[in-house]
């Protein structure tokens, strides 16, 4: 073989290397999962019966094998779901998953968890989930327009608030915030004197324990309208433009009338929570608490 030959074969080897080693990295590129794509496998949705034993299939039929229509179903909660199910035989099934993850088969307080939402619009705060000694990024004053004493809210919360109370305020309506973010060493203090008046299984109904106010998101306000006192708020017509148009502006009623059940707390016409327009939106269209919409398609959101 002359050099220049040699040289050409030399050539073709060198591209042949090269097109394999392309091949075996594409290959390995394509076959492997990315972080994104793993995510969520824990959580499969519409799980058919077929891989399971006959012990969980049994238990899967007493549950309608609801697991194949909803993706909010815990294999590990079954056993409290089946319980929950026979006892509350009238609830739809949806309702009974629904309640066992939001905690509602266990009494208030005994198996809490801290809020893995912390600094977002969609945290949830009740007696199942703990906010510890949480305080929220971008706390701002409302204006003195809008709030009676010094207020804070959470800055996409505050802009919302002062929007809705500009707009009511053209219809004629004055929605008031009177009182709005509150520390977790300043509900210790709250919650004790309300412990100290009533006991502690009165004051449990209607004030949250320390690390479990929802005011400590910093997404709430309790509003007035500056002249009746704000626990008869249902009674103004500040309450009726609230009930058609708060949701517009993000905010909906957190304990609204014969939901106590679901929420944990007596009814509170004057209790705003701050979710954003789009979750706003849905549950005024569909009537559920901000807890049902929190497990149904929040928590395991990454
Ligand atoms: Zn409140």
């Amino acid at each position: 073989m002359n050099k220049k030959k040699r040289k050409v074969k030399k050539g073709w080897m060198v591209l042949l290397i090269f097109i394999l080693l392309l091949g075996g990295v594409l290959w390995i590129s394509t076959n492997r999962k990315g972080p994104e794509e793993t995510k969520f496998e824990e959580k499969v949705p519409n799980e058919s019966n077929e891989s399971f034993d006959n012990e969980t299939k049994q238990k899967l039929e007493k549950l309608d094998n609801i697991q194949e229509k909803i993706n909010y179903f815990h294999m590990d909660y079954i056993d409290r779901y089946i319980s929950y199910h026979e006892k509350n035989p009238n609830l739809s099934m949806e309702d009974v998953i629904t309640r066992v993850n939001i905690g509602l088969d266990q009494d208030y307080y005994t198996h809490t968890k801290e809020s893995p939402y912390l600094n977002q619009v969609y945290i949830l705060s009740n007696k199942y989930i703990t906010l510890s000694d949480y305080v929220p990024e971008n706390l701002e004053k409302v204006s003195s327009s809008c709030s009676t004493g010094t207020r804070y809210l959470v800055r996409e919360a505050r802009l919302a608030f002062e929007e809705m109370c500009a707009d009511a305020k053209k219809e004629g309506y004055t929605i008031n915030a009177m009182s709005t973010y509150r520390s977790y060493e300043y509900q210790v203090g709250l919650y004790q004197r309300y412990v100290d008046q009533d006991g502690v299984e009165k004051a449990d109904t209607y004030s949250a324990r320390p690390g479990f106010s929802e005011h400590q998101t910093g997404l709430v306000a309790d509003v007035d309208n500056r002249k009746t006192a704000y626990t008869s708020f249902d009674t103004t017509k500040e309450y009726t433009w609230m009930q058609n148009n708060a949701y517009k502006y993000g905010f909906i009623l957190r304990y609204p009338k014969g939901k106590e059940d679901i929420t944990g707390y007596t009814y509170e016409s004057w209790h705003y929570r701050y979710v954003g327009k789009e979750i706003a939106s849905y549950i005024q269209e569909n009537h559920i608490t901000f807890d049902e919409y929190y497990v149904r398609f929040i928590e395991g959101k990454k």
